[in-house]
């Protein structure tokens, strides 16, 4: 394979890193990493009003965290215009672009004819070949490509296969506006040669753009890198996913409790496919993605299956990095249950000794924390809906008549509570069941947790006993 791969991740900052972006970027990683190629970030932050500098961290903090690391430093598209001047200025000088000086009345009155004959708004050329002496006073020109009126524009694209472009139907283009600022489609032209951009990937809403800027490429004679232009991802309806859809930031899903690695597998499956496997470490991904296999037609989002990879993911991390992990969103949603980071270390130590039980049911992160309750709980708890409808007049009552039976213990640990809650269940006739459920209830505020009695050994004689005696007097 050749080493002079060279793709682009080209988000623009006017918002979050969105979870299409993360793909197309994925995507853009993959390929890269996989021909032992370069992947460089372009923030194309030429829209002034619509930048921000937040958005600029929000995209390079969500790369981070899902493992997109770009080669070479970070390039700022609109710190490049002066270069973006001087190629619209070498067009001009080659005779292969042109001033307008159309006013703004004249291209609204074409907009307007154009939108009453029911065709699309196309500059009808009318500065084309006019003398720029004709130009009027005052107005500033802007800069247009003088592109072919005959013919064909051709987009080969690896997933979209042969586009064609009558060129009839594509106007002559705006390089520079009329305050010297180049446009986006001429920005993107220009750094991606620069740049060395040898294959692009993004979604297809820019697939029209791509024969545009084929148009510059070819006015600039220079060589049109490959191109792919990736279905967008909708809804699990099939509609154009919205925020209800999960069109929500990277950091989005960080605070949801989702592993880096479990969206990375996630999102290389939606579009992508490589015979029916579905769970793919970094390293197979590198090894077997290909633009071949991208399909044409969107793929939807799938939370249950997001969800599910994610247990899976859970399930399969050591315990102590699921401690990290659980640690790193404590900062977003661990004030509404009393937790702030860093973890304290005995709590730390408690949940790495839990954590065998606590992966095994949970999906996210934030089930981990929720069902750890628990061990971090304050007195006195506060008991989910369930945990409250176990602890009625019977459960409570259970509570009460087995609580002297734990009182009376000498030694408090797994054993010991196991044997007096059996001895107190048999001599009154309960199944172990009815006595440990309320139990539960009381010293987890669950209705489902590690096993009991181990619980009961974690929170110690003081902290158990405690927990039972708020029930009751509240009851
Ligand atoms: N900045 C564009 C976007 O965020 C991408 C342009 C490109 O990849 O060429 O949609």
């Amino acid at each position: 394979m050749s080493s002079a791969v060279v793709t682009r991740f080209a988000p623009s900052p006017t918002g979050y890193l969105h979870i299409g972006g993360a793909r197309t970027a994925l995507f853009n990683w993959l390929y890269a990493r996989r021909h032992g190629g370069r992947m460089l970030l372009r923030i194309e932050d030429t829209d002034r009003e619509r930048s921000t500098q937040g958005a600029i961290d929000a995209i390079l903090d969500g790369m981070r965290w899902l493992g997109l690391d770009w080669d070479g430093d970070v390039i700022y598209q609109y710190a490049r215009a002066e270069r973006h001047r001087e190629v619209a200025e070498s067009l001009l000088a080659s005779g292969r672009a042109y001033r307008c000086y159309a006013t703004p009345e004249e291209l609204t009155q074409m907009r307007e004819s154009a939108r009453a004959e029911g065709r699309p708004l196309r500059y009808d050329g009318r500065w084309r070949d006019r003398d720029p002496s004709e130009a009027p006073e005052g107005v500033k020109p802007v800069i247009r490509l003088r592109a072919p009126t005959e013919g064909e524009t051709v987009v080969e694209d690896a997933v979209q296969g042969r586009v064609v472009w009558q060129n009839r139907d594509l106007d002559d283009l705006v390089l520079l506006r009329s305050d010297g600022n180049p446009t986006y489609m001429l920005a993107v032209v220009v750094d991606d040669h620069d740049m060395g951009v040898t294959q692009v990937i993004r979604g297809d809403d820019h697939l029209t753009n791509a024969a545009r800027q084929g148009q510059i490429y070819q006015a600039l004679g220079w060589d049109v890198p490959s191109m792919a232009h990736i279905p967008l991802i909708h809804g699990a309806d099939g509609a154009k996913l919205s925020k209800r859809h999960g069109a929500l930031g990277v950091d989005a899903y960080r605070d949801l409790g989702y592993l880096p690695a479990a969206l990375r597998n996630y999102l290389v499956r939606l579009g992508w496919s490589h015979g029916d496997q579905e769970v793919f470490s970094t390293e197979e991904m590198v090894a077997a993605f290909d633009l071949k296999a991208i399909g044409r037609s969107p793929a939807r989002f799938d939370f249950a299956k997001l969800e599910n990879l994610n247990g899976l993911y859970i399930r399969g991390s050591d315990d102590a990095a699921l401690v990290d992990a659980v640690e790193t969103i404590v900062p977003s949603v661990g004030a509404e249950r009393g937790l702030a980071a860093p973890l304290p270390p005995d709590l730390r130590q408690r949940l790495t000794a839990a954590m065998p039980g606590l992966k095994e049911r949970a999906k996210t992160l934030v089930d981990l924390l929720d069902s750890a309750y628990y061990l971090y709980a304050q007195r006195p708890l506060v008991l989910d809906e369930k945990a409250k409808a176990l602890l009625g007049e019977d459960g409570s009552a259970r509570l009460a008549a087995v609580l002297p039976a734990l009182e009376a213990l000498t030694e408090w640990n797994a054993a010991a509570t196991e044997g007096a809650v059996r001895a107190f269940a048999e001599a009154q006739g309960l199944k172990l069941g009815q006595i440990a459920q309320p139990l539960r209830a009381a010293l987890t505020g669950r209705t489902t947790s590690p096993p009991l009695f181990d619980v009961m050994a974690v929170l110690g004689r003081d902290e158990s006993l405690g927990r039972l005696r708020d029930r009751l007097s509240d009851a």
